[in-house]
């Protein structure tokens, strides 16, 4: 494997196809986001790259769909075990390439990919089909599942090895074969985990990994007439992109897009551990999380004891270099996010709101060669009201709205008022109210009294603006899967 954490040169990597690393003549810059230096060269792949990964993965679909599943689980199985026994390297890499901290990579982020293997390595034993007899028609009917083809996969930046293997899994455990491609931002633990594939007794073709931009790479891939099916997690706007391209071949699509997503907090929360786990809702990954709060609606009885001890709470987040490993927040992922993100800062200002905490990031106590480094500060805006656009867009930063509410009605209306429906937290200790609230919130997930507790069986994804489709055990299966119905007469 190679080392990360103390490379001198910039590191060059190349795409994966048919079990080979092959290189590309053309390349992206890729900056470590906790100095803004070039660190890394990204192949910019377009057409014909994503031509010999779609050739590459329709010459290995008949063997590998044809595996039983035991056989595929053991593979996924060996593919987890290695991955986890090269997990300080992967998280070190990944830490690096993304801004994250160190802690969180190691914690969450590279464990949560090895488990996405072994989940589906599981879950894949486990399928049965339907079956309906007829006896008055002397028939029964029942139904199989078969792989879709070859699958293409789009990641974004934010959890680049966690989303990208909560794809590869199910596609390849279910029999397909795949041509992914991450973010142009954060390619390099993808590319670690190619040099695992063989080892771990992936056939060539299987799984082939093209690294390159949106617009070229990822566009070949959406348009490609032998790529059935996308699975995408990213922006919305990339979505409606997408999905025009991919209109023409109706091509299954499995979407999961952004959020807005609130809390709402009861005046008869328990105020501590609501507070403790809504700091770290709104800021956990410098607030790059899709599931991240944005919006939170407190009961005026409580709102000024929560806002204080809220920003007190925030104040107290630190944020340091990612390899810090007391640091809660790394750096934001690029140049342009930050920027984007400020913007909206400084629209609230512009609006008359105010910003309670956020300021002082110049005299952060971090290495004279980071302060180029894409850093903000946990931000906690107030006083802004529901119409503005950083309460309707998503900003994907470490910034959160905190807003007063009087009643149980009034504010699911205003939380059900934006365009995205992705996941809501609900904050009461009245078990009535928590089920009247999680029922009438337009988000496809509602956590109450927690935050990001997840269940990988159940179903995952969002309303509206959110996304299209789930995924999670039985739904990831059905997606990479066709059914078929088929009848005996007897
Ligand atoms: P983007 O939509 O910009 O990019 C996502 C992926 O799509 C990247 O690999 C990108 O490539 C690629 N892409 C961009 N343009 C095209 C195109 N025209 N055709 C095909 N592929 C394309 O999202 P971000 O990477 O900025 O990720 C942040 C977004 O992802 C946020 O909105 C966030 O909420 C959402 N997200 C949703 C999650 C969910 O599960 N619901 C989970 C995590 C994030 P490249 O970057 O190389 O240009």
């Amino acid at each position: 494997m190679p080392k990360m954490a103390h490379q001198r040169t910039h590191l060059v990597l190349e795409n994966y196809i048919g079990g080979k690393f092959v290189p590309c003549s053309r390349h992206i810059d890729s900056y470590d986001p906790s100095s803004g230096d070039v660190y890394c060269r990204v192949p910019d792949s377009g057409k014909q790259e994503v031509d010999a990964a779609v050739s590459a993965a329709k010459g290995a679909f008949p063997g590998w769909s044809a595996k039983s599943p035991l056989q595929r689980s053991q593979i996924l199985h060996k593919l987890a075990d290695l991955i986890e026994a090269h997990l300080e390297e992967f998280a070190q890499a990944e830490s690096k390439d993304q801004g994250k901290t160190i802690t969180a990579a190691r914690s969450m982020e590279i464990p949560r990919a090895v488990y996405n293997f072994r989940f589906f390595a599981s879950t894949i034993l486990h399928n049965t089909t339907e079956c309906s007899e007829m006896d008055h028609m002397s028939c029964t009917h029942f139904t199989t599942r078969t792989p879709v083809g070859v699958a293409g996969l789009i990641s974004p930046w934010n959890l680049p090895l966690y989303l990208l293997t909560w794809k590869i899994a199910p596609a390849i455990a279910t029999g397909n074969t795949v041509v992914a491609k991450p973010s142009e931002l954060t390619s390099v633990t993808a590319w670690m985990m190619c040099k695992l594939l063989d080892e771990a007794g992936i056939p060539p073709g299987v799984v082939n990994i093209i690294f390159g931009s949106g617009p070229r790479a990822g566009e070949a891939i959406v348009s490609h007439p032998d790529v059935p099916l996308i699975s995408f997690t990213g922006s919305t706007l990339t979505a409606q992109h997408i999905r025009e391209k991919s209109a023409p071949y109706c091509k299954k699509l499995s979407l999961e897009l952004g959020g807005k997503n609130p809390a709402l907090i009861f005046d008869d929360a328990d105020l501590d551990e609501c507070i403790q786990t809504t700091v770290r809702s709104s800021f956990t990954n410098q607030g790059e999380v899709c599931l991240c709060t944005s919006r939170i609606f407190v009961q005026r009885k409580i709102y000024n004891e929560f806002l204080e001890k809220f920003v007190e709470g925030a104040r107290k987040w630190k944020v340091g270099i990612p390899s810090d490993p007391t640091a809660n927040m790394g750096a934001l992922i690029s140049r342009e996010h930050l920027e984007k993100v400020r913007s909206y800062i400084n629209l609230a200002v512009s609006e008359g709101a105010k910003i309670l905490c956020g300021e002082g990031i110049d005299s952060l106590d971090i290495p004279d060669k980071n302060k180029t480094g894409y850093f903000l500060l946990p931000t906690v805006i107030t006083e802004i009201k529901d119409c503005s656009r950083c309460m309707q867009e998503e900003i994907f930063g470490p910034v959160t709205c905190v807003v007063p509410f009087d009643t149980e009605e009034e504010v699911i209306q205003r939380a059900n008022d934006v365009k995205y429906g992705l996941a809501a937290t609900v904050w009461s200790r009245d078990v009535g109210r928590i089920h009247r609230v999680a029922k009438k919130l337009h988000t496809g997930m509602v956590w109450t009294n927690c935050w990001l507790i997840r269940d990988l069986n159940l179903p995952f994804g969002g309303m509206k603006a959110s996304g299209v489709g789930r995924e999670g055990a039985r739904d990831s299966f059905e997606f990479f899967t066709e059914v078929k119905t088929i009848t005996i007469k007897h």
